[in-house]
């Protein structure tokens, strides 16, 4: 039996509402008021295989701030978005960190890297 969903193209800020239709295996049949093409893709890996980046906060020892900001330098499959934030919840991170410094590579195989996104300086003592 088929299904339908409206989607919110999120790709740009034009924010198009798409009416798509799958079947019971999540194979998209049609989608319809997409305004391009990556809209259309958008649509499809929503309902197919969602993906979303990860944006999140690392420890750092020895650190002038206690955190570094970090994410995934691309989306990683929806399902596996919990498992990842435990992983990087365990990771503590020795000062300095340099921005874009890769944290972790292929992050619960899923062939995205961690990176830092901002700079943390070690925390000179007197
Ligand atoms: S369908 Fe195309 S034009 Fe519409 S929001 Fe998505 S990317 Fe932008």
């Amino acid at each position: 039996m088929n299904k339908s969903r409206e989607i919110v193209c999120i790709v740009c800020p034009n924010g198009c509402r798409m009416n798509v239709s799958y079947d019971e295996n999540n194979k998209v049949t049609q989608v319809e008021n997409a305004s391009c093409k990556k809209g259309e893709e958008y649509a499809v890996n929503e309902i197919q295989c969602p993906k979303r980046s990860i944006t999140s906060t690392v420890g750092v020892i020895n650190g002038a701030l206690p955190l570094v900001s970090v994410r995934t330098d691309k989306p990683v499959p929806k399902e596996k978005i919990a498992a990842a934030l435990e992983e990087i919840r365990k990771i503590r991170l020795e000062a300095p960190v340099k921005f874009h410094q890769i944290i972790m590579n292929d992050l619960l195989e899923t062939g995205a890297q961690l990176i830092s996104t901002k700079e943390v300086a070690r925390l000179e003592k007197m």
